[in-house]
């Protein structure tokens, strides 16, 4: 007997271990998370940078991990600043959207004891090259899991994961302005820029404006320029004209998964500069700069409209000015114009429609065709138009500051030309369920053209719209709600748009994170390749993020314990 049970014993023990090693170190794991020493150690080799994660709403709690953290003046700071942007990209592991907090230690909750859900363990607050090889190194020695946080703009919640160690990227603020880039491997030569992955979209327009010369960023001042942003693409108010974010990068560099720093360009490590314009952040390295086009700053004109259900005759007229409206698209954006709009029950607002390089005569005989198809409809709207001298008066004077703070999950829908051309009705009635159904959309009109060699799933180079649908989730909802909402997101929105969309995506920086089809959604044809790169960069799944290249290989599991699939790679 006593020999059969130390076998079985013994056999489970072994079983347990390579259980273990299948799943990265977790803190409840004596034996795979590193001691406190090696953490010490860490911050050592990060000149003191590593900090031990408190969440950033615990002055508003009583306790975090045993410890009395209630502070009401700093808790009035924080409730006052939680729905602004600011608060969330200056703090190491703030983020957004709290739906991926799980409104753990939200500020909305006090009172009570808060721990520390799915924010990251530790973090670096990396400032040079050195702290990020020292996270990267220790991570993947150690099996940590690790996450990469610039802004925490992040829809999708991949800029935060329990049980981790991140690394805080947003205070790398390098610029060059290069006068003359000149590169023989690249077509390109003229000016660039080089920017650390920190910066942002309004941060830098301004920078760029005082020499007459601006870059494609999103049409949110905060967003990140040089982080997850460009890596996923990224499009913007100049998309249409001069296309996605990541058309325009010349050069990365970045710290790859061994550890290694490296420049990834037109003539060296060329598979890894094509899957980072394109195949997402978090899944190829920690990136450091960028080196990007610089454009002439346009003059622009712009239109802006709105109008409700009411004002134009009741609801089914409503739509079908929203029909035409997007009727008007292909030809829009195969003129360089942006769209941004939103759609609530009964109530659009476009604001603006972007023209750059046009004046504002040639933007009326632009929309002059969709004006009319209104009147012909017995709908008579008068839109404004404006008209800057350059981008940066024209994006301060016309795009709005954005929110955060909510808890809320988004899907979207990257819809093509020809579904406009060819059955403009069905996107339309898309568009009404979703709305009807309790969805608010936000709509983007782009149409980045045609461009060689990157990993951007290729069917934005068809797209003229990109609705994003979103929902909100009450804070504290049950698991069963938060499925409930996932569900009807999958079954009743996205089908009802991939239906009358056939052959359309989703878009990797604003996409639904639950979506079972996500490689073909949002990667399309350049999934096979990202996989590769991925295998040959990082076989150790060192970087991962839920639906990111390769992610298929690992799952979250209860506690944010990230264990491997039985997916064989
Ligand atoms: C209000 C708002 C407006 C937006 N507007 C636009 C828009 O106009 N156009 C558009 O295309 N998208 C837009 N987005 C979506 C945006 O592209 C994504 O949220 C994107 O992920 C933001 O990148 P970030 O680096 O700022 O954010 P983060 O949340 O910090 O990071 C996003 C992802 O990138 C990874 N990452 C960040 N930095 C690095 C790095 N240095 N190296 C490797 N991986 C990194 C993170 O791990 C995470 O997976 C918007 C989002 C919001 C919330």
């Amino acid at each position: 007997m006593l020999p059969l049970l130390s076998l079985l014993t013994s056999l489970l023990a072994s079983s347990v271990s390579a259980q273990t090693t299948q799943c990265k170190a977790h803190p409840t794991d004596a034996g795979s998370w590193p001691t406190t020493q090696q953490w010490a150690q860490l911050n050592q080799t990060v000149s003191g940078r590593l900090a031990a994660v408190i969440p950033p709403a615990a002055a508003c709690h009583n306790s975090f991990n045993g410890q009395p953290t209630y502070n009401q003046a700093r808790c009035t700071q924080i409730r006052n600043s939680w729905g602004q942007q600011d608060f969330h990209f200056n703090d190491p592991v703030s983020i957004m959207w709290d739906y991926w907090s799980n409104n753990t230690c939200a500020p909305s909750q006090f009172p009570g004891s808060c721990n520390i859900g799915t924010y990251p363990v530790y973090v670096v607050k990396a400032q040079s090259v050195a702290d990020v090889q020292a996270g990267v190194n220790f991570a993947r020695e150690r099996g940590v899991r690790l996450v990469i946080k610039n802004t925490g703009h992040d829809f999708m919640g991949k800029s935060t994961g329990a049980a981790s160690l991140s690394i805080w990227t947003h205070l790398f603020k390098e610029i060059q302005i290069i006068n003359n880039y000149n590169d023989p491997s690249t077509t390109y030569t003229g000016p660039a820029i080089r920017l650390g992955s920190g910066w942002q979209a309004g941060d830098i327009f301004k920078e760029l404006d005082r020499i007459g010369r601006t870059i494609v960023a999103g049409e949110c001042a905060g967003v990140g320029v040089t982080g997850g942003y460009i890596q996923g693409g990224g499009h913007g108010p100049l998309s249409s004209l001069y296309g996605m974010g990541s058309d325009s990068v010349l050069q990365y560099t970045l710290v790859t998964a061994s550890g290694t720093y490296i420049t990834a360009d037109a003539s060296q490590n060329t598979d890894i500069f094509w899957a980072l314009r394109g195949g997402g952040g978090a899944s190829f390295g920690v990136v450091i700069s960028v080196t990007l086009k610089t454009y002439p700053s346009p003059r622009t004109s712009a239109m802006t409209l709105s109008f409700s259900s009411q004002q134009v005759g009741g609801n089914d007229r409503f739509w079908s000015a929203i029909g035409a409206f997007h009727a008007a698209g292909p030809t829009w954006v195969e003129n360089g114009l942006f769209g941004y709009y939103e759609i609530n029950p009964g109530q659009f607002t476009l604001q603006p429609l972007l023209a750059p390089n046009k004046t504002q005569a040639e933007l009326q005989r632009l929309t002059e065709p969709f004006l009319q198809n209104l009147r012909n409809q017995g709908i008579n709207l008068t839109p404004r138009y404006h008209e800057h001298s350059n981008f940066l008066a024209s994006y301060n004077a016309l795009f709005a500051g954005e929110g955060s703070g909510v808890s809320m999950l988004t899907s979207s829908r990257l819809i093509l030309k020809s579904h406009i051309r060819n059955n403009n009705a069905a996107v339309t009635n898309a568009f009404r369920r979703t709305v009807e159904g309790g969805r608010f959309i936000v709509g983007h009109m782009v149409g980045p053209p045609p461009y060689a060699d990157s990993a951007v799933n290729p069917i934005w180079r068809e797209g003229v719209l990109l609705p994003l649908y979103n929902a909100f989730v009450q804070a504290g909802a049950s698991e069963q709600e938060k499925q409930r909402i996932i569900q009807e997101t999958n079954n009743v929105y996205d089908k009802v748009f991939k239906d009358a969309t056939p052959g359309g995506g989703g878009y990797v920086n604003e996409g639904n994170i639950f979506d079972p089809n996500w490689k073909q959604e949002f990667y399309g044809a350049a999934y096979a390749r990202l996989y590769r790169v991925k295998r040959e960069v990082d076989p150790q799944g060192v970087f991962w993020a839920k639906t990111a290249v390769g992610s298929e290989l690992w799952e979250e599991r209860v506690g944010g314990r990230l264990c491997r699939t039985n997916i064989q790679p």
